[in-house]
């Protein structure tokens, strides 16, 4: 039996956590997940404002720190600086989220262009390659930390419209299974939440128009929300979870595949 009760194993105090895409949706519930059991949490996002709005809250709900770091992680020297400021504010950088994901919003792949295929990869596959690459130098320096990439049920297939989100969700799983083998003798963990249809602004009007079609592919007959992916997030990277790597979990209420 262990000597460390499990709540414990969920106790952040102390410890850095940088959210990208902290400023909305999933994120968001990550952001608050992580303060409420003590972090200082990194709020790193495009939008500059909602993050802020989003640090502040925090700092007024909970006893930790929070700050709005304004990056588009898409471009490898300013995940490296998302990074280096969370490092600088908070003396380490223990648990990486990369929330951040976009899709191309186009209906098939054919009608999708390089330039939607730019901005969707560049966002959800070399953001999170960017900020991965900036902050394990960092973590092995501290010998600890933890890694949270995001896939999606796009990636097993069937819908048109999410052909390249879906590809570079796939990446991000071959990614952190193989990053996860290199930089694992430094007790670092890297894992997948796969999330299945959670109700967020990027996914409101989608599901207003389809709420009933997507509900016949969950076998909970409900969709999610952004605290059932921030529960998971948070136990992937707690004490609880420490002999889990390079692992995908899908948080997604059942999805068949229909
Ligand atoms: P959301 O649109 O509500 O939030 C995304 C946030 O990312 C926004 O605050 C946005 O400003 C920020 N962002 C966008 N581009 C950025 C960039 N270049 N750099 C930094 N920040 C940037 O989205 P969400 O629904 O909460 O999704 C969060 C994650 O969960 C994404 O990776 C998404 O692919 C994944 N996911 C979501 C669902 C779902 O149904 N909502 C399902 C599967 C996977």
């Amino acid at each position: 039996m262990s000597e460390t009760p499990l709540a414990a194993k969920f106790d952040f105090t102390n410890e850095a956590v940088a959210v990208t895409g902290g400023a909305s949706g999933i994120g968001k519930a990550v952001c608050e997940t992580f303060a409420g059991q003590g972090a200082n949490v990194a709020v790193a996002d495009i939008d500059a404002d909602a993050a802020e709005t989003v640090a502040d809250a925090i700092e007024d709900e909970y006893d930790t720190r929070a700050i709005a770091i304004e990056t588009d992680v898409s471009s490898y020297d300013a995940a490296e600086e998302m990074i280096e400021t969370t490092v600088d504010e908070f003396g380490s950088i223990d648990v990486l989220v990369n929330n951040a994901g976009l899709s191309t919003r186009t209906s098939s792949f054919l009608e999708s262009t390089p330039e939607d295929w730019d901005r969707s990869v560049g966002v959800t596959y070399f953001g999170t390659m960017n900020c991965t690459h900036a902050a394990l130098p960092h973590m092995i320096d501290q010998e600890g930390g933890c890694v949270i990439n995001y896939a999606s049920d796009s990636y097993k297939g069937n819908d048109p419209s999410l052909a390249v989100y879906g590809g570079a969700k796939a990446a991000n799983v071959a990614f952190t299974m193989n990053v996860a083998k290199e930089v694992g003798e430094h007790n670092i963990r890297l894992n997948v939440v796969s999330p299945g249809t959670t109700e967020t602004p990027a996914t409101a009007e989608w599901i207003d128009k389809y709420r009933d079609k997507i509900l016949e592919s969950y076998a909970l007959e409900r969709l999610g929300t952004p605290q059932d992916i921030a529960d998971t997030v948070a136990f992937l990277a707690s004490d609880a979870a420490d002999w889990i790597t390079a692992e995908v979990v899908s948080v997604n209420g059942g999805y068949i595949r229909g």
